[in-house]
């Protein structure tokens, strides 16, 4: 960002951009987002769109959504949805630029024919395993097919033949002519359309041809005038192969630039890695809060402007890397602190009795919804003779360091009184179930006219008031930075974290939260950031934990045992 500001360009991608427009290489610029229907977005496809739709704008350009939907056994409409939804939740926007490689299938087919006249494509009978064995290997050239030197009307009569239907699935494909003993491997002749009798979400059963993503991708940019092809870093080995489809073709030739993929540790952001989790019920779902994917980060709490600065953060390289999970949620809290209002909720409740307090008598305080934001105005918060408290806010032998409540020891209720500890109630077991406290009428309102001090402020409930609710905290859901890394004959799954996933119930929140809308998100003060569930009844709240506090408690504890 300082970049910017001495006018320089921030990264590799936009530079291009810029030399492109200098030199008349395009005079506009024209970018799209290319997903496959087949899975839901997650984290690193928000970041190729913050950089397709962000760079688009900040040329005055335009951005299309494209599906490039060539696999109608992967596809579907549901993805196609969630994808759209997704797209505009994060803020961006495609206009009437809504495509489809679909659209484009008779064009493909032409393009094929085109090749097929020039020599450069050819009908194939070896089978699916056959082209494998002949391809070669990284060190080894491969060999040719034996169907290679057809003549062009026998390729053009057996590729009529194949959108006909004539031949069974998989019997046959149309290859492209390039080089067999090419040391990029995508050049040996690769596959460009398949007989596949399935039927496809917009095309239904028009075809039993399919053609391969290679071969739509490339060409379908080129027939929106894309500009600047952004994709990340895997696809720079098949940048060959699309020049050499739009060479061939002789048609209108985009610049392709490739960046980095975006890598989270803790997180896996493969689409078949992520199917997997949902299909083997490894999480609820699609949008469960623990996945990366948009949607679950939604259901979480992340917003659209938390996601945005985090992809604006880490910026554009060409050289992959990974990016701590911490920086996510450092660009969430930041948000959210701004933005969120606040609210009292006692996860783990710990009952307090205040002895001096008249039975039947109930004050309303008001407390500001925000600190940060002093426009959003208070809120009303009652107080009783009995409340709730946290349970890790008090310690019966309270350890060095330890300011919150003790026996003989008097803290803050957060806008409403200093309150003392006088006795402790036990049962049979010797756990503790109540607090018997006195509390200071003279600190009304939280401060103490004769000045005196008190170390710690806790949040608290009013127990004939509370609202009752059932809270989901939520832990990384792998265990491993790199979930990848696992034993010989183990994957990715055996890195599942048993603790990502820990519901509360019996969870007490103000009576202000009482109907609150789903995707709201609030600041339980003191704890962290929870959004309201769309499980929630009447009656019956659900919060997702999105992210906590930072515990200044928790650090000196942790720093205390390894000290
Ligand atoms: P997967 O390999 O998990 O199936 P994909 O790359 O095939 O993902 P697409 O739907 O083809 O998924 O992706 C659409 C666009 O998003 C592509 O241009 C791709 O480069 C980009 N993209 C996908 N994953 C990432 C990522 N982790 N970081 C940055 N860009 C990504
Ligand atoms: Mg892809």
């Amino acid at each position: 960002m300082a970049e910017k500001e001495s006018n320089q360009p921030a990264d590799f991608i936009r530079a291009a951009v810029i030399e492109d427009l200098k030199t008349g290489r395009f005079t506009r610029v024209q970018t799209r987002f290319p997903p496959e229907p087949n899975g839901y977005l997650h984290i690193g496809h928000a970041k190729a769109i913050c950089i397709d739709f962000g760079i688009a704008a900040e040329f005055g350009g335009k951005c299309n959504l494209r599906f490039d939907d060539t696999n109608p056994v992967k596809e579907e409409v549901e993805y196609v949805e969630s994808i759209m939804q997704d797209i505009r939740w994060l803020g961006f926007d495609w206009e009437d630029r809504l495509f489809y490689a679909s659209d484009y299938f008779e064009q493909l087919y032409e393009y094929a024919v085109k090749l097929i006249r020039k020599g450069k494509a050819y009908v194939c009978d070896l089978t699916a395993d056959e082209v494998r064995e002949y391809r070669g290997t990284l060190t080894e050239p491969g060999q040719e097919s034996p169907f290679r030197n057809r003549t062009v009307d026998e390729n053009l009569d057996l590729f009529a033949r194949m959108r006909a239907g004539e031949f069974p699935d998989a019997s046959r494909t149309l290859r492209a002519k390039i080089d067999m003993a090419s040391p990029n491997i995508n050049l040996r002749d690769p596959v460009i359309y398949r007989i596949l009798r399935a039927s496809h979400h917009r095309t239904g059963d028009a075809w039993c041809i399919y053609p391969m993503y290679d071969f739509a991708h490339g060409q379908s940019d080129s027939i929106e005038g894309i500009t600047h092809s952004l994709c990340s870093l895997e696809y720079e080995i098949h940048r060959p192969l699309y020049d050499w489809f739009l060479d061939e073709l002789e048609i209108y030739h985009p610049r392709q630039i490739e960046f980095a993929r975006l890598n989270v540790s803790y997180t896996v952001l493969s689409k078949r890695k992520l199917l997997k989790l949902v299909q083997e019920g490894h999480v609820r779902g699609w949008d469960d809060p623990r996945m990366p994917t948009l949607s679950g980060l939604r259901r979480r709490g992340y917003t659209a402007e938390a996601i945005r600065d985090f992809c604006e953060r880490i910026g554009v390289a060409k050289k992959d890397s990974t990016v701590d999970l911490a920086l996510l949620e450092h660009c969430l809290r930041e948000d959210l602190n701004k933005r969120a209002p606040r609210a009292m909720g006692v996860l783990k409740p710990l009952q307090v009795v205040i002895e001096n307090y008249p039975e039947g008598q109930v004050e309303e305080f008001d407390t500001l919804k925000n600190p940060e934001d002093l426009a959003a105005g208070t809120r009303k918060v009652p107080f009783s003779r009995v409340l709730y408290i946290d349970q890790d806010d008090f310690r019966e032998v309270p350890p060095p360091k330890y300011y919150r409540l003790s026996p003989g020891r008097e803290v803050r209720l957060r806008s409403a009184y200093f309150v003392k500890c006088v006795d402790v109630v036990k049962d049979g077991q010797g756990k503790v179930v109540e607090l018997r406290c006195t509390y200071d009428p003279a600190t009304r309102g939280g401060d103490a006219p004769d000045g005196r001090k008190v170390k710690a402020t806790l949040h608290w409930v009013s127990a004939a008031h509370a609202v009752p609710a059932e809270v989901r905290l939520y832990d990384r859901l792998f265990t491993k930075e790199n979930p990848d890394e696992a034993d010989e004959g183990r994957d990715f799954l055996a890195n599942l974290s048993p603790n990502s996933l820990e519901v509360l119930s019996g969870c007490w929140v103000e009576p202000s939260l009482l109907g609150a809308n789903a995707g709201v998100i609030y600041q339980f003060e003191r704890q962290g950031y929870f959004c309201v569930d769309p499980d929630s009844a009447a009656g019956r709240l659900a919060f997702n934990r999105a992210v906590s506090l930072k515990d200044e408690w928790a650090k000196i504890e942790k720093t205390q045992r390894s000290g």
